[in-house]
């Protein structure tokens, strides 16, 4: 009979494994994105179903006591979050999946009488992984939330207090393998490797956010494959895998989005801060809503470029009335998305999907790039280091070589912010003080109602 479950549970475990990769591949595009977590979501859900059947269940009611508090709190999160505080959530998610591999690994190394090497060695990787995914998780959390400084934060010999950890870490593993009864050892390797993860993200920080994010995600995946083959499960081993392949793949497309390497971004914030002498030249021109008005009625083809700003203001859906009613007026409407531009990848597609704006309206940076000149108005809504033309510039710049969108060759620039606040990046903004800028002062979703009502009057 036991037998039979078995077979049972890795049929099913087959076809959840199926449902994340169709899932996945769905996920990939906006139009099939919420498919795709719904199928996902479906393979989830039966192969946790199916794992009840497994005979080294101890307690149901623990597990189903877990499921009703670890369903609450996710139902009551998902419906209380800001769109804007996402990435934060992200980023705790990657942790608390981090922290279960660590549990489940703990608890694998000191449960088992007769354990052999090779589950005692993917046991104590599960455990090392998981504490660097959970507490370096913990950090970025703190940094995209503003709860610690955003910037990276050195101290004089952390290159070789790091060295002399991994060594530590490394020691220290090799004898809970060997002697996995010492309970002292399983203490203090957790705290290291907790430590470790703090050191691994307080020296990044600013515009590399990003990359750290989708690389602790990748590590929440390579923890959780490795809890797979210490507890021998097969979806576990799957999932991990999955989670810790696409999350390297999104890692490496946000380096290539900044013109960076792995190593550079992980190990920039050791390098002397570089800061640029070179003085800004230019004045700030700012313009009235209604002045604003004249000539985008006057435009023949208006770019949009969305940032961080119009995810704060939720000003996407204002900005898509206006978008119709310069249609209307005869202009030809585009949308311009940086890779980087809000705080999660796909951000702006999200709120401008949401809003109905059409997928064939909207055009990656170096399409957009190779055209920008023709454009007559480009609309800039809270976007500021993704429009930053210092990346090309200015050699001395922190963000000196990160690819942009070159907002400042169209013919005329209209910038939407509130003030002249900086950007994630906290640097200084070249766009701003350009011949054919302007800057509209106020909140963008205010400030684009202001032009829709000019539009309609
Ligand atoms: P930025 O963070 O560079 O700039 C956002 C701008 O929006 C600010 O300058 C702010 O200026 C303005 N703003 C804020 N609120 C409003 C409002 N209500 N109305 C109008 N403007 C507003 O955003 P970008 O999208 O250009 O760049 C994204 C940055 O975030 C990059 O540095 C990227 O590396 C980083 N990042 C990206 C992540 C991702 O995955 N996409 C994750 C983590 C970080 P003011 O206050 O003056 O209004």
């Amino acid at each position: 009979m036991v037998q039979d479950y078995n077979v049972l549970i890795n049929f099913v475990y087959v076809v959840s494994a199926v449902l994340f990769i169709f899932g996945l591949k769905l996920l990939s595009h906006p139009a099939t994105a919420r498919k795709g977590n719904l199928l996902s979501a479906l393979g989830m859900f039966v192969a946790v179903i199916v794992t009840l059947l497994d005979k080294n269940i101890l307690s149901f009611e623990l597990i189903l006591a877990g499921i009703v508090v670890g369903s609450a709190i996710g139902v009551f999160t998902a419906k209380k979050i800001e769109m804007t505080a996402m990435p934060e959530l992200v980023s705790l998610f990657n942790g608390i999946g981090g922290l279960a591999s660590l549990a489940v690994a703990y608890a694998t190394i000191v449960s088992a009488e007769q354990i052999n090497v090779f589950i005692l060695t993917v046991s104590v990787l599960a455990l090392l992984i998981g504490a660097i995914t959970f507490s370096g998780s913990v950090i970025a959390w703190a940094k995209l939330s503003e709860r610690m400084i955003g910037r990276p934060i050195v101290f004089k010999g952390q290159v070789v207090f790091n060295a002399a950890l991994i060594v530590a870490i490394v020691a220290l593993s090799v004898l809970v393998v060997i002697q996995p009864s010492v309970a002292t050892w399983h203490i203090v390797l957790i705290a290291l490797a907790l430590l470790m993860g703090v050191m691994f993200v307080l020296p990044i920080g600013g515009a590399d956010m990003p990359v750290v994010i989708s690389l602790l995600n990748s590590y929440s995946g390579l923890a959780a494959c490795a809890a797979g083959f210490a507890l021998e499960n097969n979806l576990l081993i799957v999932a991990g895998s999955l989670v810790g392949a696409s999350g390297i793949i999104l890692t490496n497309i946000m380096c290539k989005a900044m013109n960076r390497s792995l190593i550079n971004v992980l190990t920039s914030g050791f390098q002397a801060v570089i800061t640029s002498d070179v003085k800004i030249e230019g004045e700030i021109k700012p313009l009235t809503p209604e002045d604003a008005f004249y000539v985008l009625e006057a435009a023949q083809s208006v770019l949009v470029i969305p940032g961080y700003g119009m995810a704060v203001a939720q000003a996407q859906h204002v900005m898509k009335e206006l978008q119709e009613l310069l249609e209307k007026n005869g202009a030809e409407m585009a949308y311009a998305i940086h890779p980087v531009a809000g705080r999660m990848p796909g951000h702006m597609n999200v709120l401008l999907a949401e809003a109905d704006v059409s997928y064939e309206q909207l055009f990656e940076m170096d399409e957009i790039n190779a055209r920008i000149d023709t454009f007559d108005v480009a609309i800039v809504i809270g976007a500021n280091d993704v429009v930053n033309p210092a990346a090309r510039e200015l050699p001395g710049s922190p963000i000196y070589g990160m690819p942009v969108i070159n907002a400042d060759l169209a013919k005329n620039v209209f910038v939407l912010k509130r003030g002249m606040a900086a950007g994630f990046a906290g640097i200084e903004n070249p766009l701003f003080f350009k011949q054919n800028t302007r800057m509209i002062f106020g909140d963008a979703k205010e400030t684009l109602g202001n032009l829709v009502r000019q539009f309609s009057s």
